[in-house]
């Protein structure tokens, strides 16, 4: 049997729900599968949860502040399962909205996977088979292990999430987004965290001054480092594991490892030989500007193809797709350039455009930098070492800002309006001729000079 719809979408997180609802908006007939639970990674095992633990973290180090600062407050450690509880409250409410928004948009949700017969038809895992003129891929990403003996030792972000208390004494290997965030939730809520990074530095690819004070002040907070640790072998001990280098060398028992090792394609299983999808070296799907596959028809967006892995940036590809496939909106392409985003560690990491090694490569030396380094109020107030650093990157005569990179408490909520005045091509004058907002520390980005 066979049904026929304007589009079937494969997956129901961030991608695949965004473009299944702008197409019904469009008036197509949609199919979305989606074998587990709505909203996919972000939802369920990622933004969502994560950034709920980052808030308990952050209560956490208020409360600490508090009490330096004259509160007469006990110590008050997190009880996860009341947290937790709140936490997936917050989720069930998300699941129960989409769920409401599908039926409401005539979307057909096959609770199901499903996998290609030939370009135009998807098989569902009970057989049936679905029909359509466009077929959207958003099956996003899996986490990935080292490929080590032991490695079944150690858990993944998505175990992270079913953890009910903080592990006395936790290994993370990683210096990536994941690694850098769990480490900073964990320390906040009791653990002792050491961290395994197999390169020199903390978040490759970010502005390295700010990725170095970053890891001050996660030292400051108590958080151990191992760079260029080369990881050999993960080995039971004690009810607990130990990390095990090339050299030989066995670290202390943990009572918990966590593996923060990137993140690989979901594409196994879709048979996309069928239809004859290519893929890269690492089974992304690979798409041109318009999120179009070498198939015609045949769309992805998200993890699982070679773009920013980023919530946003699924959502942002799958609507202006549905624009251009259904909505009249030939001219509707996401531009990928200076996208902001966020690393919540403690403090938070907000990034975009060019750091200064990147605008060094392509403008040579006509690059012009500035910074501000300070302790924010309440850290000063309370005599906390942790300082915030911010830089601008600027280029050619105008000083056009070129990237926009803050670390400090606040710096993801003052980022996006920043991206905003970077993408329209600001320059340092610009920022000059804005008055202040005293006192903040979003005022240091329009007085660095
Ligand atoms: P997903 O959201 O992963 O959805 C894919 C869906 O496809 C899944 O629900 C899956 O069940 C389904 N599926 C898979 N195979 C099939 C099949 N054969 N048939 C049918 N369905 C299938 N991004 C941010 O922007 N900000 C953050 O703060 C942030 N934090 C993160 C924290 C963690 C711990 C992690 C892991 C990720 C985080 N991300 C964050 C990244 C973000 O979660 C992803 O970029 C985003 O979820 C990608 O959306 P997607 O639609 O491509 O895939
Ligand atoms: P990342 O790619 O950010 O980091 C992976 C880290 O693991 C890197 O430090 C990498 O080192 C290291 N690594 C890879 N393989 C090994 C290995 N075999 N042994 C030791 N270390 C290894 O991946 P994450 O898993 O942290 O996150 C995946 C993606 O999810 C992110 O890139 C981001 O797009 C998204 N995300 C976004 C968040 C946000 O917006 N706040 C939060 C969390 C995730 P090396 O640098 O040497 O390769």
């Amino acid at each position: 049997m066979s049904k026929d719809f304007d589009l079937i979408v494969i997956g129901g997180g961030s991608g695949g729900l965004a473009g299944a609802f702008r197409a019904a908006e469009h008036g197509a007939r949609v199919a979305l599968l989606e074998p587990a639970l709505l909203g996919g990674t972000c939802v369920n095992v990622g933004c969502v949860p994560k950034k709920a633990m980052w808030l308990a973290a952050d209560v956490a180090h208020k409360l600490q502040l508090a009490r330096t600062l004259g509160f007469a407050l006990p110590p008050a450690p997190l009880d996860w399962p009341t947290f937790i509880a709140h936490r997936q409250r917050y989720i069930g409410n998300i699941h129960d909205s989409y769920r409401k928004r599908l039926e409401a948009s005539g979307i057909a949700l096959l609770p199901m996977r499903g996998h290609f017969v030939d370009a135009h038809t998807v098989e569902c895992h009970d057989g049936v088979r679905l029909g359509a003129k466009h077929i959207l891929i958003a099956t996003g990403g899996h986490a990935v292990k080292p490929d080590i003996p032991g490695a079944e030792l150690g858990g993944v972000s998505d175990h992270f999430f079913d953890w009910t208390a903080a592990p006395e004494r936790v290994a993370i290997v990683g210096g990536g987004y994941i690694a850098v965030e769990l480490a900073g939730v964990l320390q906040a809520l009791g653990s002792r965290v050491e961290v395994f990074v197999r390169g020199p530095r903390l978040l490759d690819g970010f502005e390295a001054e700010l990725t170095e004070q970053l890891a001050e002040d996660y030292r400051q907070a108590g958080v151990h480092f191992h760079f260029q640790h080369r990881l050999a072998a993960v080995e039971a001990v004690g009810g607990g594991v130990q990390l095990r280098a090339v050299d030989g060398e066995p670290t202390p028992r943990f009572d918990a490892a966590l593996f923060a090792t990137g993140r690989r394609a979901n594409t196994a299983a879709l048979r996309l030989d069928a239809a004859g999808v290519a893929t890269d070296a690492r089974g992304r799907i690979v798409v041109d500007a318009l999120h179009a596959t070498n198939v015609a028809g045949v769309h992805a967006v998200g993890d699982v193809t070679t773009n920013l892995a980023l919530t946003p940036v699924a959502i942002a590809a799958a609507r202006r797709l549905m624009g251009r496939l259904f909505g009249g909106r030939s001219d509707n392409a996401l531009d990928q350039s200076d996208i902001a985003t966020v690393v919540f560690s403690h403090p938070p990491l907000a990034t975009v455009g060019l750091t200064e090694a990147q605008a060094r490569e392509r403008h040579g030396s006509d690059v012009h930098v500035y910074r501000s380094g300070f302790r924010p109020m309440l850290n000063a107030l309370a005599d906390v070492p942790q300082r915030s650093a911010f830089k601008l990157v600027c280029v050619g005569e105008q000083r056009r800002v070129a990237g926009i990179h803050l670390l400090g408490d606040g710096a993801d909520e003052i980022l996006q309006g920043f991206a905003v005045a970077l993408k329209r091509g600001i320059t340092l004058d610009d920022l000059h001729e804005t008055i202040a907002i005293h006192p903040t520390s979003a005022e240091e980005v329009v007085l660095m000079r």
